[in-house]
């Protein structure tokens, strides 16, 4: 389907991005176009102006700053899967970006992009609340942060606010941390039914479900052994939707057998 007629604006700074998001009602970030695009051609949005981000080349940096990684809201994930600061300091985000889909979404989509549709398929939500990640974003009264926790507000809702752009995400480097992601997904390269990203610190056990809920569920199981996270899993409060690949209750089982083998993961690396 053709899309609907639509402005389209290519910034050359943040600050004419922002301007240009917040002088305009109707006015979209257009980052990888993976989804807002397949979103306008369904007719489910349909933005009165695109703000290409594509010139923002400082939007894509990733680097390492003291303990903690950086990731520019435009780092793609072929960018990411190919970064030498994301393998030292952070390797499950490269590993997780890697299992995004094929080579063509890959090449295109980035991790705001992926964060600010908060589809609840999507991989990278999950991964970034178990991670304990923090989204810097930018509007026209200046710059706040926010805990992955508290960014995910709905499906396609964030933080990000109308006007605002997310600027970058910052990730804890891994110390002594040790992390796993585990998924179930319609076919090799598919969409997630059900999938949990688990991070093991000291006695600390952060799992973060995908796919149960509109936005990611953090669980915090008392140890790393099955039985733990097997009873964290059930005893979430959690009503998973039931599609045509899973129904809520199977949901729920899957949510429960990622979790622990994203646990596991985590603990062989520990
Ligand atoms: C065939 C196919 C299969 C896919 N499978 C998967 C999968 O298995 N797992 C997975 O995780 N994803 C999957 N995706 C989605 C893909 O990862 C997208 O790239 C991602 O969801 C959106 O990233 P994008 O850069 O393309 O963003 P866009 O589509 O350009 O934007 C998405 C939304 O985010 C907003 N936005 C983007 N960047 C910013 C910013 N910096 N600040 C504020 N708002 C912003 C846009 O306005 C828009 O509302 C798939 C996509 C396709 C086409």
């Amino acid at each position: 389907m053709l899309l609907r007629e639509v402005e389209y604006a290519r910034p050359s700074s943040v600050e004419e991005a922002i301007q240009l998001l917040a002088g305009h009602e109707g006015a979209r970030a257009l980052a990888g176009g993976q989804t807002i695009v397949n979103v306008m051609k369904a007719r489910a949005a349909s933005p009165d102006v695109l703000v290409d981000l594509n010139r923002l080349d400082g939007l894509r940096a990733i680097s390492v700053a003291g303990e903690t990684l950086q990731l520019g809201a435009m780092a793609t994930y072929t960018q990411i899967m190919a970064s030498s600061e994301v393998e030292v300091s952070r390797p499950i985000v490269a590993e997780v970006a890697a299992q995004i889909a094929d080579v063509q979404v890959r090449n295109r989509g980035t991790i705001g992009g992926n964060v600010c549709s908060n589809d609840p398929t999507n991989h990278l939500p999950p991964l970034l609340v178990a991670l304990g990640a923090t989204m810097t974003i930018r509007g026209e009264s200046g710059e706040r942060t926010v805990s992955a926790d508290d960014f995910f507000l709905g499906v396609y809702m964030t933080a990000v606010a109308e006007g605002e752009l997310l600027l970058s995400i910052s990730v804890p480097a891994a110390a002594n941390a040790a992390d796993g992601f585990a998924s179930v997904t319609i076919g090799r390269d598919g969409t997630c039914i059900a999938s949990a990203a688990a991070c093991l610190a000291g006695d600390s056990v952060r799992v973060a479900l995908g796919c149960v809920d509109a936005v990611p569920v953090l669980l915090s199981p008392t140890s790393s052994d099955e039985n733990s996270v097997r009873q964290a899993v059930e005893s979430a409060v959690i009503d998973p939707p039931s599609d045509v690949h899973a129904s809520s209750d199977y949901r729920r089982h899957l949510a429960a057998v990622c979790a622990v083998r994203a646990v596991q993961k985590a603990s062989e690396r520990s």
